[in-house]
């Protein structure tokens, strides 16, 4: 038995043993295709030259120092960077090893900007259900999973609660998406008015639904209004593009696509491609300035924070996704893989729904097409799907969990940039024979 304290207890994985492109080896020698690279990180697929070039150069020169002593030439290029490709506005950088770390962080940054600025009253952050930020104590505290936060309540923070954009379930016979998505931002509304708009920090979500939902995009205008209404309240708003975010859904960040600037931005996972742990926040010039303006002193840090070398990594990565245009590969490979995913999958009995944008794509399983009807929990399909497909040599992330009291279950698809046209078939080949 393996010493390792691994997710399960009762079972230790196979064990990796090498990787090239967009293919694991395990030790037995079996080859398995990575389509959701791990958990929609490895952007590049393994063992790109340039990444190991750039680690390489970057050890040699200078692997590590605390950022209470230095900063370092490469993390503050990789800011510079991140900056000059951010949305405008969003112009300060804070670097931690993760996912769970950058919602931490933005939590903190937020409530830290309001007690600096003299509204210490706004104790109160608003997210979603079926949402994900990280297994972190605060993080788990914004996300929406019930499965995942039950067994630790009572949470640290007691969060408001809205509806996520779930159009495939929650739209209503005979209402508009417009009409819907106004339901959405009423209902926010209505949550804010429940706490007193002057008491919250900030609404927390997703930009595309990743881990709980598998990549559920939100629909026109949505953020647009949440945008709005934060604003009108004075509240912040938070994306936590950890998963959704760095090229994975064809542009460079999600929001993009929706036209909103977040007063601050989670990054991590594509990031740095799997090369180095490595994540981000991108906030407001306006949240930084009010704090250096205050005390001059934000109240966080781990001892991990701008590592060189995972910073040398995050650049080698992003500068090879610009030099290559691998946003505009994910926009054609994504729509072939909706394609390839349609026709093979698209009429399957047990298949309700395929959404999702560019290389960022969900497949969710039903009992029964017709009234969408769920599978038990008992049943744990997606972990069956995930079995037959690793037995096929294919690696998907299996996703479900009760959701306001619904059972959900998902594959989520998430595979390297760099896929072409016939790995994307042999993707939907072999998932449609372990479905
Ligand atoms: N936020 C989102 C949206 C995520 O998908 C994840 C990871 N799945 C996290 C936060 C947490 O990231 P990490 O696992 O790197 O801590």
């Amino acid at each position: 038995m393996s010493r390792i304290i691994h997710r399960s207890l009762r079972s230790t994985p196979p064990v990796a043993a090498s990787a090239e492109g967009i293919y694991i080896t395990d030790q037995s020698g079996k080859r398995y295709l990575d389509a959701c690279g791990g958990a929609a990180v490895s952007c590049l697929g393994h063992r790109h030259p340039d990444v190991i070039a750039a680690m390489h150069a970057q050890i040699d020169r200078l692997a590590y120092t605390h950022t209470s002593f230095f900063t370092s030439e490469v993390s503050e290029e990789l800011a510079d960077h991140l900056v000059a490709h951010a949305p405008a506005g969003l112009d300060q950088v804070y670097f931690v090893s993760g996912g769970s770390e950058a919602v931490e962080a933005a939590l903190k940054l937020a409530r830290q900007y309001f007690v600096e600025i003299g509204q210490p009253q706004r104790t109160r952050f608003v997210a979603r259900r079926q949402s994900y930020h990280g297994n972190t104590l605060g993080a788990l505290a914004v996300g929406g999973n019930e499965w995942r936060r039950q067994q630790f309540a009572p949470l640290l923070m007691d969060v408001g609660r809205v509806s996520p954009v779930y159009e495939y379930r929650d739209r209503r016979e005979g209402e508009s998406q417009d009409g819907y998505t106004a339901r959405l931002i009423a209902e926010l509304e209505a949550e804010f008015q429940r706490l007193g708009p002057q008491n919250v920090i900030a609404f927390v979500a997703e930009t595309v639904v990743g881990a709980t939902a598998g990549a559920v995009p939100p629909t026109p205008g949505y953020f647009r209004g949440v945008r709005e209404l934060c604003d009108r309240h004075g509240i912040l708003l938070i994306a936590d593009e950890v998963m959704s975010g760095m090229g994975r859904t064809g542009t460079l960040h999600a929001v993009e696509q929706e036209g909103v600037v977040p007063d601050l931005m989670t990054i991590a996972k594509g990031l740095g491609g799997g090369y180095q742990p490595i994540g981000a926040v991108l906030a407001s010039g306006r949240i930084v300035e009010a704090i250096r303006q205050g005390s001059g002193l934000f109240q966080h840090g781990h001892t991990y924070i701008g590592h060189p070398t995972a910073a040398a990594a995050a650049l080698a990565v992003q500068k090879v996704i610009q030099r290559d245009g691998l946003l505009a590969q994910v926009r054609t490979r994504g729509e072939q893989l909706r394609g390839a995913l349609l026709r093979r999958l698209g009429e399957h009995p047990c298949v309700g729904d395929i959404r999702g944008r560019g290389l960022f794509m969900g497949v969710e399983l039903v009992k029964d097409r017709d009234s969408k009807a769920p599978f038990d929990a008992a049943d744990k399909v997606n972990q069956k799907i995930k079995q037959q497909a690793m037995a096929n040599g294919l690696l998907v992330y299996p996703m479900g969990g009760t959701i306001d009291g619904r059972r959900g279950d998902h594959v989520l698809l998430a595979p390297p940039f760099i896929v072409s046209e016939a790995d994307i078939e042999d993707i939907a080949d072999r998932l449609g024979s372990a479905i």
